[in-house]
């Protein structure tokens, strides 16, 4: 799982000074550090962990910790509301239109489980919210990204609009919109192309997409495993895009977490899901409170 080092480390830093009686500001210092360390190692942004740092400093001294009556256990109480501060305080949802046909628009570089999650989020939306979702197949140019959408659609029992990859991604995405009023869907999810790299032409495919799809939400794959470079492809699709929410995948491997927990205080993206698995179940909204107590341990 993934934050597991840093759990442990941050659990260390807390025991040492939760088995000392009163707190000095030695012994204070001392945890802050080892924070800071566990942080770093983790691979949270440096300029995100010393943010962090200043602000549990100053809530530490604003709430008088030493002189309180358990004052190791109000910092444990401080550095895990900064972390949710850090993961964003509120659960963030999906923008869904007063009225007529939700769109929502997946995107990410290829592999970071762009196709599964489109899956999981119709799944979660059928299931969950009542919705009738219809996915679009507009991945075009990885080979198997349609079968794959078809299967997964197949297994959650919702429609896969696809009209092969011969032709463009955009009349299938103008074709889809059309389909789906006709045929009395509310939501309609487009699984978009992805590349290893950023590159200009999937920027013009996705803005053209964009434009004749007007979104309401713009959902960012960002893969745990991929580490700080999360960052500054997030940074890129955000700035091109404007991308209205996160999607963190694969929470289930052994990532060390610093890039998943820097990209939201980053972007200022909310995450809206998050993936813990290959299966279309595994998928979790988003709860920033519950994620702290996870990386807490
Ligand atoms: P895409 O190229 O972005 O559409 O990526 P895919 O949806 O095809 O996913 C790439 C690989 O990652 C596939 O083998 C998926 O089964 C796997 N995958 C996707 N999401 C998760 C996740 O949350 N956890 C794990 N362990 N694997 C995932």
């Amino acid at each position: 799982m993934a934050f597991e080092s840093l759990t442990n480390r941050l659990n260390k830093a807390f025991r040492d000074i939760t088995g000392k009686g009163k707190l000095t500001e030695k012994n204070m210092n001392d945890m802050l550090r080892e924070v800071r360390m566990s942080l770093l190692e983790a691979d949270v942004n440096y300029k995100v962990v010393k943010d962090f740092i200043d602000h549990v400093k100053e809530k530490a001294l604003g709430a008088d910790v030493m002189s309180s009556l358990n004052p190791s256990q109000m910092v444990v109480k401080i550095v895990h509301d900064e972390i949710v501060e850090l993961l964003g305080t509120s659960e963030a949802s999906i923008n869904f239109k007063s009225s007529g046909i939700t769109t929502i628009m997946m995107v990410g570089l290829q592999g970071t489980g762009k196709t599964t999650a489109s899956a999981k989020i119709a799944n979660v939306l059928k299931k969950k919210k009542a919705r009738k979702p219809l996915l679009v197949a507009c991945d075009i140019v990885r080979p198997a990204a349609i079968e794959q959408l078809k299967t997964l659609g197949n297994s959650i029992d919702v429609e896969v609009y696809s009209e092969g990859a011969d032709v463009p991604a955009l009349t299938q995405a103008k074709n889809a919109m059309e389909y789906a009023k006709a045929n009395g869907y509310d939501t309609v999810l487009f699984d978009t192309a992805g590349r290893l790299h950023i590159d200009e032409e999937l920027m013009q495919e996705l803005a053209d997409i964009k434009e004749a799809v007007q979104p309401d939400d713009i959902l960012l794959t960002v893969d745990a495993m991929t580490g700080q470079d999360i960052v500054t492809v997030a940074q890129s699709f955000n700035e091109q895009l404007a991308v209205t929410g996160l999607v963190l995948t694969k929470l289930d491997g052994d990532s060390r977490g610093g890039g998943i927990l820097s990209v939201r205080a980053i972007t200022n993206v909310p995450v809206k899901f998050v993936g813990q698995g290959e299966k279309v179940d595994d998928l979790d909204i988003f709860y920033p409170d519950r994620m702290a107590d996870r990386i807490l341990g």
